[in-house]
């Protein structure tokens, strides 16, 4: 059954490495969530089913909208599909949006997931990356998360910043293990072009981040988390057995799902769509009754690259009698021939399931070992 993304493009601020699509400008926040239900109703026989079983507000920050306009957005959903019992239901918080009234809204709405984007709970490290919120208002919004009860929650870490030291990301981390989160994600900072850090590094301003020093969180890491009893499940993705975040593990095992606002993907199954990275261009044409997509069809040996790329990044592999059915024995002998020097080398292993996955020493060197399995014709 398929999942509903809905892309709320508002932030308070501009975070210095984010490059994803957001407008500071506000004002017309009750007509972007309109037209967001405006457009589920255009779309959504794109899903084979209505029976949705997860939900994701992303974003931007979908704990900016207030409670008029997630009420619009939520009864929009409820207008156009059906939530299946148990569904997965997650929202984005920003630490600085958490309140006990909010909290208590979202609970009783029916949201049972919330992820916080913590990302350090080091002040200089939050000043640096100029997010909105500081380090009391991140232990605040987690107090408050564990004193509502909620029924699931996850927070983001970023690691691999220049100065984070070793010690000061363990640091993090313990502090994060505090709070006993069912999942985490830890990302490795990565410079997008058209960040304000990016501009930095090229103009000189801010040293490049240094791998060493990432591969060094990398370790501290895996060695903390796996302490703690959590899986890396997917590269930057940790949760207790069986606590895996459904709607992203649906996303990784090609799963269709309703992508809805400015700069959503959808997957229907066989074809990707995205909308404009443009808040009015988007608005103005769902309200005169149009779509406003493009479509991207994958030739075969793209979508093998695909699968290989996102399946080496879970814990559940890549199999090839998978690669075999749906794309072809010319494919699953490119990946066999490949496949074997990371074999010998332990960088990869395989599971009892007849997948092969990767090893943690592997699990370094992912990007490389994908480009390395990708079909170039
Ligand atoms: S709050 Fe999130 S989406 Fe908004 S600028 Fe910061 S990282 Fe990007």
């Amino acid at each position: 059954m398929p999942g509903l993304y809905l892309h709320v493009p508002f932030c308070r601020k501009a975070c210095h490495y984010c490059d994803f699509h957001f407008s500071t400008q506000q004002s017309y926040r009750l007509r972007m969530v309109q037209a967001m239900v405006q457009e589920m109703g255009l779309r959504k026989a794109e899903l084979k089913s209505p029976v949705l079983t997860s939900v994701y507000f992303g974003g931007g920050t979908p704990s900016l909208l207030s409670e008029q306009e997630l009420v619009v957005l939520w009864q929009g959903i409820l207008a156009h599909f059906h939530i299946a019992e148990n569904a997965e239901i997650t929202l984005e918080l920003n630490p600085e949006d958490a309140t006990l009234e909010k909290l208590n809204f979202y609970k009783n709405l029916g949201i049972n997931r919330l992820s916080i984007g913590v990302q350090s709970f080091r002040q200089e490290d939050l000043t640096f990356m100029n997010r909105a919120h500081n380090t009391a208002q991140a232990q605040h919004a987690l107090d408050l998360i564990v004193k509502v009860g909620f029924p699931a929650f996850t927070l983001d870490l970023m690691y691999g910043l220049p100065n984070l030291s070793r010690e000061a990301w363990k640091e993090n981390l313990r502090k994060a293990f505090a709070y006993q989160p069912p999942h985490f994600s830890a990302y490795c900072l990565h410079l997008e072009e058209k960040t304000v850090w990016h501009n930095w590094i090229a103009q000189g301003k801010m040293s490049p981040p240094l791998v060493e020093n990432a591969l060094a969180h990398w370790d501290i890491l895996q060695d903390m988390a796996t302490a703690q009893g959590y899986e890396n499940y997917e590269i930057s993705n940790f949760a207790k057995h069986g606590q895996y975040a459904r709607h992203n593990t649906a996303y990784w095992q090609a799963e269709p799902y309703l992508g809805i606002g400015a700069a959503a993907h959808s997957f229907d199954g066989q074809v990707r769509r995205m909308n404009p990275s443009n808040n009015h261009t988007y608005m103005l044409a769902i309200e005169s009754g149009k779509t406003v997509y493009q479509e991207e069809a994958l030739v075969l040996h793209e979508r093998y690259n695909e699968y290989v790329l996102i399946a080496l990044r879970t814990m559940w592999g890549f199999s090839l009698a998978h690669i075999a059915t749906h794309f072809g024995l010319t494919f699953k002998n490119h990946a066999q021939q490949k496949m074997q020097t990371f074999l010998d080398n332990q960088n990869m292993l395989a599971l009892p399931t007849g997948h092969f996955a990767l090893t943690a020493s592997g699990k370094k060197i992912a990007d490389y070992i994908s480009t390395e399995l990708f079909y170039l014709p």
